[in-house]
């Protein structure tokens, strides 16, 4: 599936998908597995870092395999900073990819975007953009700080428009890499931005984000919530969690598949709060529960 056809449905109705990032087997596993518990459409995405670190044919390859889930699946490149990682991509199969010009000015993101949507286009797969800042928990930011980083809609609508994206990032007000859920979205901008651009909106660095903010800002016009940090706590804790209960295991089976379910629980909590659970459709093998 792509990206603009699991948005399309999410953006008519209201809810918005998940987009899960995976940086290894039991990630995938995790990930898929909470889709079919919940009947919901999902997004697996790999980082330029998460494709460093399994190399691109595996990644691909496994992918090819969460695609045959009985519910629907994107392979997606999250924050894809150059051409030649977006080509690759979409030669090993993605079936969406997001350019992240960010940090470009906007003559140049426009640009460099377009081309990408381009390169999408023609290899049957979507393309994500991003305008405005959504900035790294290195550090506190203060929400006048974060204000003057938030996306402008007018600008927005002329990017969307230039480059022809399916779907596009959006900084409303949330940072990428929290630990605990303490940040509002600007909902009243998100629903600005939604009416400005027309596509279905994307927000990074929701697991820094209230539930209540979150779900509101599904209700205004995100449709793809990016989750990475979240699954990063769950998988970690599990894992360090096993290891302390039993020092003496030496079998990574024993260690690893409670991280694993740990990963689906978490996906699957996101996946109810976002609205998505139950909306697999005819491709669901009616397991949701
Ligand atoms: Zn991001």
């Amino acid at each position: 599936m792509t990206l603009r056809e699991v948005l399309q449905d999410a953006a008519r109705k209201g809810y918005a998908v998940g987009a899960f990032n995976a940086n290894n087997l039991e990630y995938v596993q995790g990930i898929v597995d909470a889709a079919e518990a919940e009947a919901a459409p999902v997004i697996v995405q790999a980082s330029p870092g998460a494709i460093a670190y399994m190399g691109l044919a595996y990644i691909a390859a496994v992918g090819q395999v969460a695609a045959r889930a009985n519910v629907p699946v994107v392979i997606h490149l999250d924050h894809g900073l150059d051409i030649a990682v977006v080509e690759r991509c979409l030669r090993e199969g993605f079936t969406s990819v997001m350019y992240d010009g960010s940090a470009l000015g906007f003559e140049e993101n426009v640009a460099v975007t377009a081309r990408v949507v381009a390169l999408a286009r023609s290899a049957g797969a979507s393309a994500e953009g991003e305008l405005g800042r959504v900035p790294a928990a290195d550090r506190e930011w203060t929400a006048a700080e974060l204000e003057r980083l938030m996306t402008d809609p007018e600008q927005a609508a002329e990017f969307v428009a230039r480059t022809g994206v399916d779907a596009l990032a959006v900084a409303v007000g949330s940072v990428h890499r929290m630990r605990r859920q303490a940040q509002q979205i600007d909902v009243e901008r998100v629903s600005r931005l939604r009416r400005a651009t027309g596509v279905p909106l994307v927000l990074h660095g929701s697991s820094g984000v209230t539930d209540d903010s979150l779900v509101a800002a599904v209700k205004a016009g995100v449709a793809k919530v990016n989750i990475a940090t979240a699954l990063n706590l769950a998988f970690t804790g599990a894992l360090s969690q096993a290891v302390r209960s039993h020092p003496d295991e030496i079998d990574p089976r024993k260690l690893l598949g409670p991280a694993r379910e740990a990963v689906a629980r978490a996906a699957a909590a996101k996946m109810r709060l976002l609205g998505c659970s139950g909306r697999a459709g005819g491709r669901a093998g009616g397991v949701a529960g």
